[in-house]
């Protein structure tokens, strides 16, 4: 490997000894930079780009995301005490008009709604990979997700008020032990068989609205929550734009029976932009969100 040129040639000579010095020093420099090369290499590919690093860092650690999520639980605890004072309230579009002498109850989801599973993705940031389901079931078996912010506060202002919690979730039915102890062990009431209802194709049980109907046999549905539209309505699967329009169309109802919680990381909002093809690669994938910018609105 050759040393480099002085950047001082032609001009006044360096003594010998400042050579021997300049040389010496420029050769260290060059076995050191061999030697630290392939740390930097790694470091390099360790760091690539992946488009979920702010999602991620933001859902983990931005103060603004902990507040928002007080916030909206806050703001869910008071509308649900109002809501239990009109006995013709509903929350489900599944039950217009809810029979008498119904129990109260909440629809909540559960991921990232209740319970945080940011350090999933986090893995999959530094193991550069992306969403499948054999590391998916394996992190959900850990039953070592956390509770959202304010979720645990509000899920016992709802029992303590007799309100019971439903959690309509599309994790698949074979992880419903593992959720329910997850569940349990933070403290969360209703964590049983009962209260739980996953995804389930023998029983029809895919998009959410089924579960609802089910639920709504035996008890007045006061508020959904959740961070996904399909959380609040099946009718969620459109474009972009007809996505904006289904939130319109219900425009009174959040904040006050429908409240959804920020999930920058995934959900159906990125499906929609992806035209629900999920399974290209993510070169295809990007450049059909960069289809999805807009310059100016
Ligand atoms: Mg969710």
């Amino acid at each position: 490997m050759q040393i480099p040129k002085s950047p001082t040639a032609g001009r006044a000579p360096i003594q010998r000894s400042g050579v021997r010095w300049l040389l010496l020093s420029l050769a260290t420099a060059v076995l050191v930079a061999c030697a630290t090369g392939p740390v930097q290499q790694r470091t390099e590919t360790a760091a690539q780009a992946h488009d979920n690093y702010n999602a991620v860092l933001w859902f983990q650690s931005a103060a603004e995301y902990h507040a928002a999520m007080l916030g909206i639980y806050a703001d869910a605890g008071e509308a649900l005490v109002q809501a239990m004072a009109d006995p013709h309230f509903s929350a489900a579009l599944e039950q217009p008009l809810p029979q008498p002498g119904l129990r109260p109850a909440v629809v909540v989801d559960v991921d990232e709604t209740i319970l945080d599973n940011s350090p999933y993705q986090a893995r999959l940031l530094l193991d550069g990979g992306s969403f499948e389901e054999t590391s998916w079931r394996a992190w959900c078996e850990e039953r070592q997700a956390k509770a959202i912010p304010g979720a645990l506060s509000f899920a016992r202002h709802a029992a303590k008020h007799g309100v019971e919690i439903f959690y309509v979730s599309n994790r698949d039915v074979s992880l419903n032990q593992a959720t329910i102890d997850n569940l349990a062990a933070l403290g969360f009431p209703n964590a049983d068989q009962r209260h739980v209802l996953l995804r389930d194709r023998a029983k029809g049980w895919g998009d959410k609205g089924p579960r609802r109907v089910e639920i709504s046999k035996t008890h007045q549905i006061l508020l959904l929550i959740g961070d996904n539209l399909g959380d609040f309505s099946d009718d969620y699967k459109g474009s972009p734009e007809q996505r904006l329009a289904l939130v319109e169309k219900h425009r009174n109802w959040w904040g006050e029976r429908w409240f959804l919680l920020p999930n920058p990381m995934y959900g159906s909002w990125e499906q929609s932009l992806l035209d629900y093809h999920y399974a290209d690669d993510e070169a295809s994938q990007r450049q059909r969100k960069r289809g999805g910018l807009r310059l100016s609105r």
